[in-house]
């Protein structure tokens, strides 16, 4: 588990980003489902909209998560997500980010937020700019290239170059629980050419893939969290799992203020 490290806040267990939080004023935290108001299935700390939990528990755990970690007055940019590539730049007054699997931001005190039940959660910091960017990367956004496109972004907004980046590949479903069929096979070797044998077998390392995605894009120091949604019951929600009645952990990333 290389750059991560677990830990609390506010009694709510966290897995923070070490390889980030040390190198910088930056936050760069995964939640677990332990902590909040949720009930069955989205039990505990259910931080995902439209899962089809009350919508005054999710409200409650963000704010929950929020005070935990000392941001009561931090703004939280939620992308909303589509399984897509679109990355959405957001400012210090921040607009909705529709249809967008990827933030990027460079603005002290702007938190982007996104959630997750076995897609990859892939952390970026520049701490040159400093800059970072959030990705959601489930099979058919790693198809689309969301990691690359956030990466070019950085590097148009910002002129983030990839070799002074450091990322980080969250908790995700692993091969262990992940069997797919040739149809995504195929198109993922179909986006992803140059790395056609981690694409053999059916049972996909969604996170190994897109660390190789970030070492192909030059990102020298990618850091995983090597811990599967699926297998760990007790911590994470799994949505392939739970038969896709199930909650949502968050992953949030920002320079802080
Ligand atoms: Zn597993």
């Amino acid at each position: 588990m290389g750059g991560f490290r677990w830990g609390q806040a506010g009694g709510l267990p966290l897995l923070r980003v070490t390889a980030m939080e040390s190198a910088g004023r930056v936050l760069a935290v995964f939640t677990s489902r332990r902590g909040g108001d949720s009930l069955f299935p989205f039990g505990e700390l259910n931080l995902g909209e439209g899962v089809g939990d009350r919508v005054a528990a999710v409200a409650a755990n963000r704010k929950q998560l929020l005070t935990a970690l000392g941001l009561g007055a931090a703004t939280v940019v939620w992308a909303e997500q589509v399984h897509g590539s679109r990355v959405c730049r957001v400012e210090k007054t921040p607009r909705a980010c529709p249809q967008a699997d990827a933030l990027i931001s460079d603005q002290p005190g702007v938190i982007l937020g996104g959630v997750f039940a076995d897609c990859v959660p892939v952390f970026v910091y520049d701490p040159r700019r400093p800059a970072v960017g959030l990705a959601h990367a489930g099979w058919r956004g790693t198809a689309a290239g969301v990691v690359q496109r956030t990466l070019e972004a950085m590097a148009a907004h910002f002129g983030t170059a990839p070799d002074r980046c450091v990322a980080a590949v969250g908790p995700s479903i692993g091969p262990c629980c992940y069997q797919v069929g040739e149809e995504v096979l195929r198109r993922l070797r179909d986006a992803l050419p140059w790395d056609a044998e981690l694409l053999r077998s059916g049972r996909l390392d969604l996170g190994e893939l897109n660390a190789r995605v970030l070492e192909h894009c030059g990102v020298p120091q990618v850091n995983r969290a090597e811990l599967c949604t699926s297998c760990n019951r007790e911590l994470f929600f799994s949505h392939r799992r739970d038969g896709g009645r199930t909650g949502r952990m968050a992953a949030l990333v920002g320079i802080l203020p």
